[in-house]
């Protein structure tokens, strides 16, 4: 089902190396391991309601320890195993990313790592005025920033730490004035709380260039209290938008793209919805996450994770380690969220992992 690549595993050729053909590992319904995401903490400078809420993260919530956090070197070899079985996009999240000191420097690393032809960045925005020159310099590729509400009052109540909406346009426009190409803000919409300026954002992102991407609110963890009349359909959301700006569908760009793509009829732009509640698209699904403590989980919503820490800190070697992933791999069968039907019921999942842990 999968195939090594010896040459993968090679950290010290330069960016931008050219890859050798990788086969990819497949999973037991044929998806192959395309995009693996990494959480590089678990902590935020956010208390976004939808995620993190502060009954739940408050002073007593145990946070992973620094000894217990994946160090860069140790990231960076267990990517290039992932690479030579198929890997070609890294997505670094968190918690919040930029929190993790000196993070330019894993990029550094990743950007050596050959075969892997893109590494990305989820980041609440808040620190990209003084980091997105460095990411940049350093190889990160694209920057998705999360962006709920232009509405100063609600983008605070939203992150529930004060903090203004006015400092992530600026992060925004640094990533600009940096030259990442393809920016995208993900603005996740939640019933009574954002929705009624679903077209306000849209109108505000239209003819920038910048890729605006509604989520509906999804059922990851427990302490959100997620119920399904708090979501707002990808249907409903695009209605929102197609009444006051005409938009047309696009097709699909890859297998395994969780967005589906919208263009506005007078060639503002483009506009995404990430309909993982009302239609789920488990059947491309290619990616992996590892946790900043170095666990993997073959879904958003898994329970069952697969320690790599233990092994990668007790002399495993790459042969060992990508045995294991590939394994893991091809026994994966995970379709959480067609399985539990577009009529969603958050699933009676008592451990289920917070997004906050496994970053998106
Ligand atoms: N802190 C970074 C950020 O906010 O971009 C990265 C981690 S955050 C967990 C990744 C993405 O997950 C963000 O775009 C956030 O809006 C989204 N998210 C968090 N909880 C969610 C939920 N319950 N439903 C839908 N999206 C959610
Ligand atoms: Fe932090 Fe991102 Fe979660 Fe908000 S969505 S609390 S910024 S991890
Ligand atoms: Fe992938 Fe799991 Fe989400 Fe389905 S529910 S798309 S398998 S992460």
């Amino acid at each position: 089902m999968w195939k090594r690549n010896a040459h993968a595993a090679d950290t010290s050729a330069p960016p931008g190396a050219a890859a050798e053909q990788l086969a990819s590992a497949t999973d037991s319904l044929d998806r192959p391991l395309h995009q693996l995401r990494i959480s590089v903490t678990d902590r935020c400078n956010f208390r976004c309601t939808y995620c993190m809420p502060k009954r739940a993260f408050g002073s007593r919530y145990r946070f992973l320890k620094h000894s217990e956090v994946l160090s860069f070197e140790e990231i960076a070899r267990v990517t290039a195993i992932f690479a030579e079985l198929g890997v070609e996009k890294v997505r670094l999240t968190g918690g919040e990313p930029t929190l993790r000191r000196d993070l330019p420097r894993l990029v550094e690393k990743l950007a050596r790592i050959r075969g892997l032809k893109e590494i990305n960045l989820t980041t609440n925005g808040s620190r990209l005025t003084e980091l997105a020159v460095p990411l940049r310099d350093a190889g990160l590729s694209r920057v998705t920033v999360s962006l709920d509400s232009l509405d100063d009052d609600t983008f605070r109540a939203m992150n529930d730490v004060d903090f203004p909406v006015g400092r992530v346009l600026d992060g925004l426009e640094a990533a600009r004035a940096a030259g990442f190409p393809k920016i995208k803000v993900n603005s996740v919409v939640k019933r009574g709380l954002n929705d009624s300026a679903v077209p306000e954002i849209a109108e505000f992102f239209r003819w920038t260039g910048i890729n605006l991407r509604f989520i509906e609110f999804m059922d990851v963890g427990t302490t959100n209290r997620w119920q399904m009349q708090d979501v707002i359909p990808a249907e409903e959301i695009l209605a929102l938008v197609s009444r006051r700006f005409p938009i047309e569908p696009l097709a699909h760009q890859y297998r395994g793209e969780v967005a589906e793509r919208w263009r506005y009829a007078d060639g503002a732009g483009e506009l995404g919805v990430i309909a993982s509640v009302t239609r789920p698209f488990c059947g491309d699904c290619s990616r992996i996450r590892m946790s900043a403590d170095g666990r993997l989980y073959t879904c958003l919503f898994g329970i069952a994770s697969h320690d790599l820490r233990g092994p990668l800190r007790t002399g495993a070697s790459d042969a060992c380690l990508s045995d294991t992933i590939g394994r893991l791999w091809a026994r994966r069968s995970d379709q959480y969220s067609e399985s539990r039907g577009g009529e969603a019921r958050a699933a009676p999942a008592p451990q289920k992992v917070e997004m906050s842990f496994l970053g998106g």
